[in-house]
């Protein structure tokens, strides 16, 4: 049963092209699908979180990641009563711009850009592999999504001003996004804060004390799997203790959410998009807890000495292709060369870098920088 101020499937803005109606899938099922589908969306497979396999082969790669923001959304949807389908796709498509070795990636493009005037933001880029990149059907570019999913690949992290980004006018940038969209936000702060400790610990970057002492809500939950299960293995009251957080988070934030549409009065989709504030939000408590989790991450793991490495891999493989197909960009693919009569070449070379997987970009590496 959707709520009142859920997006309603017949009530979306519909496509680019118009499309025949498929006989038994909507057209949030059919976006989710051609998603899953895509090829951007298998690259992310072979694209870093956090760890690289340097460590192991059971982290979680980008894919995983992307797969669990989609579980933990649909679970907070649901109990919401937000249109599932709409969440499931825009959590699946939320990480698809994202750049060969993780943030360390998008830093480096981010930097290289810069020399030359422009910049890297995985959001847009995500929306032009939708629009653009992926090519998959006779009749047009790009998926041809509903203009929901496009609007919240640009809108579920962070807001657009419309002087920066004439070219986003169309997403209605003076309003909130639907609470599909700012959902996916929050459930990927609960996915990678929970899981990210536990890679880290698996790795053996974080040691349990470390983190019972840095992160108190873990502790909280570690402490009471200690109790009901004192002869347990280590891991397994870690994994109790990951499980009670990832929980906590959840149910409070739809509980929290719920208080907050109530207080806010809101009855229906323009409510939502024409209030002040974004809704689903947790309770300061949390907040506090989220926060917390995520700068004992930032500090003990994502900026850890041992990480290092891929993050100087990022830097001279990603800096030095670039460099290098901007000096000999007759080494592009016949396509990008094409694309760089019409666009600036640093955006062609960047969207270039941008699509490859960790794999991939080593082997160009190999071919053309370490010859
Ligand atoms: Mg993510």
């Amino acid at each position: 049963m959707l709520a009142d101020y859920a997006v309603r499937v017949e009530q979306s803005r519909g496509r680019r092209y118009s499309e025949p109606k498929h006989p038994y899938r909507n057209n949030f099922e059919r976006d989710r699908d051609r998603i899953i589908h895509a090829r951007a969306f298998r690259r992310l497979q072979s694209k870093t979180q956090v760890f690289t396999r340097r460590y192991s082969d059971h982290f979680r790669s980008r894919l995983t990641h992307t797969i669990e923001v989609a579980q933990i959304a649909r679970t907070i949807a649901a109990q919401l009563g937000l249109n599932v389908d709409l969440v499931e796709a825009l959590a699946l498509v939320h990480d698809i711009g994202h750049p060969p070795f993780g943030h360390s990636g998008e830093k480096v493009l981010d930097a290289a850009m810069r020399k030359h005037g422009l910049f890297f933001d995985h959001n847009l880029h995500a929306l032009r592999i939708v629009e653009d990149f992926e090519l998959r059907y006779a009749a047009f570019r790009g998926l041809n999504l509903t203009f929901e999913v496009r609007e919240g690949i640009i809108k579920h992290s962070r807001d657009y001003g419309a002087a920066q980004y004439p070219q986003l006018e169309e997403y209605l940038l003076g309003q909130k996004p639907p609470l599909e969209a700012q959902l996916i936000d929050l459930a990927d702060e609960i996915a990678y804060n929970t899981a990210d400790l536990d890679d880290g610990y698996e790795a053996h970057l974080l040691a349990l004390d470390k983190i019972r002492r840095g992160v108190p809500v873990f502790d909280k939950f570690y402490r009471e799997a200690e109790r009901a299960y004192p002869d347990a293995l280590e891991k397994l009251k870690f994994n109790e203790a990951v499980k009670g957080m990832l929980n906590r988070f959840a149910d409070d934030l739809i509980r929290h959410t719920r208080e907050s549409i109530a207080s806010a009065g809101v009855r229906s989709l323009e409510d939502v998009r024409c209030g002040a504030h974004r809704l689903v939000r947790f309770s300061p408590q949390v907040e506090q807890e989220r926060l917390g989790a995520k700068q004992f991450l930032h500090e003990n793991l994502y900026f850890s000495p041992a990480l290092a490495p891929e993050k100087e891999d990022a830097e001279k493989v990603i800096g030095e292709l670039f460099d290098f197909w901007m000096k000999r960009p007759q080494d592009l693919p016949g396509a990008y060369q094409e694309k760089a009569e019409q666009e600036p070449l640093a955006r062609v070379v960047c969207d270039y870098i941008a699509g490859m997987t960790d794999t991939y970009i080593y082997e160009q590496y190999e071919k053309y920088v370490r010859l």
